[in-house]
């Protein structure tokens, strides 16, 4: 086959490990007919995650989504919940599904992730939790969420979908909070195609999420709460078997790219990276660049460069969920309480980084940003 097309570049792209590799799972669970419900790939994903991620509890779901609605409920949270406007659409659908009222708190200019003093301030006798989400891998302020929590007596749940593998001073990210949510969705670190996980603490509480995910079902007969069906089938899972074993590979291969991004970009004028403190570790998952108003072109300009060049870069996370017409009317959705948020979502920027990244598609995407900073507009 040839293909004429000029090559096109996705802002991310799944890692998929040799096909031969994953023929005898499939012939495995071809042999065995178990397709789903809890079968041996997925009870071995869930004890191998474990192990991998460095948390006690993990149940595994279909999707991310699924996973936050359910985590919401198996906590029968209700009322008010604090949440960042700076995300992907599905952490405030998760809330809006379960009929509670998403309360919009500001970000922090450097993390991008919920300003733990608007969390405080947003506080009402409504409000029974915080939803925080670890923007691009950036862990939040855990300590002084946690501090809040205590005090106020409100949950906390974390959207987690980004950060697959971040630990904190050794610990996992994952071990904050009453349960974080993860997503394996074809454009995350790890991937499923589709998938999501839930990390509580105790296992009496995954019992009830494991219940949850199974229409309630606690036996053939008794149904003990109104669930959904959220289990992950067993080609996902076994697919998740194999992903794990290139990690390694999918790391370096992203961390690679990140530093060259960084080296290039460091310097320039206009241009601003995302750090991440020293005490945490990175998986790599986006490459952001804010585009200041010093940077000599707009963010949409760089962006229809890119676009021009068959380069999908992505504006993550641009509109704001607060600016999505089925939020926009809320108190809390209004631009003057959410300055921060609304200006970087003007500014940001996500670069492709996948492990099949070529470096010559990473050269050309380097040219092209430097081309716009070198000159006073951008060569067409
Ligand atoms: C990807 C993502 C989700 C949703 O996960 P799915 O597995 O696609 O349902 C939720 N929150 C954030 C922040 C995400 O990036």
């Amino acid at each position: 086959m040839i293909d004429s097309k000029p090559t096109f570049t996705p802002v991310t792209q799944p890692f998929l490990p040799p096909l031969d590799e994953f023929r005898p799972y499939l012939e495995e669970i071809w042999r065995r007919k178990w397709v789903t419900n809890n079968g041996m790939f997925h009870r071995q994903l869930e004890e191998q995650l474990c192990e991998y991620l460095g948390v006690e509890h993990l149940s595994l779901f279909a999707n991310g989504t699924l996973a936050l609605i359910t985590a919401l409920q198996a906590m029968k949270i209700t009322g008010e919940v604090i949440t960042t406007p700076f995300s992907f659409v599905a952490t405030t659908h998760a809330l809006h599904w379960n009929g509670i009222k998403p309360v919009f708190a500001d970000i922090d200019r450097v993390s991008m992730n919920l300003d733990p003093e608007k969390i405080e301030a947003a506080i009402t006798p409504q409000t029974t939790a915080i939803l925080p989400v670890h923007v691009y891998a950036n862990p939040c302020d855990v300590d002084r969420i946690e501090t809040i929590a205590d005090t106020y007596g409100l949950r906390v749940i974390y959207d987690a979908a980004h950060a697959f593998g971040v630990r904190i001073r050794g610990r996992s990210i994952l071990e904050y909070g009453d349960m974080s949510v993860l997503s394996f969705h074809g454009t995350k670190v790890f991937n499923t195609f589709e998938g999501g996980a839930i990390i509580c603490r105790d296992a009496k509480t995954k019992r009830r999420i494991d219940n949850l995910k199974n229409f309630g079902f606690v036996d053939e007969t008794t149904v003990v709460a109104p669930g959904i069906n959220g289990k992950m089938n067993e080609v996902q899972a076994a697919f998740g078997l194999l992903q794990l074993k290139h990690m390694d590979h999918v790391n370096t291969e992203r961390a690679r790219i990140d530093e060259r991004y960084r080296k290039a970009f460091r310097n320039v004028r206009g241009l601003a990276l995302h750090e991440v403190p020293e005490h945490c570790t990175r998986n790599y998952a986006y490459f952001p660049l804010l585009v200041t108003p010093e940077f000599p072109v707009s963010r949409d300009d760089l962006y229809e460069e890119l676009r021009a060049h068959q380069i999908a870069a992505r504006r993550y996370f641009y509109p704001l969920i607060s600016e999505f017409p089925m939020y926009r009317g809320l108190p809390s959705s209004g631009e003057h309480n959410l300055p921060v948020a609304t200006a970087l979502s003007r500014q940001v920027l996500c670069l492709p980084i996948f492990p099949d990244l070529e470096e010559s598609a990473q050269e050309q995407i380097i040219e092209i940003v430097l081309s716009c900073a070198w000159r006073n507009r951008c060569a067409s």
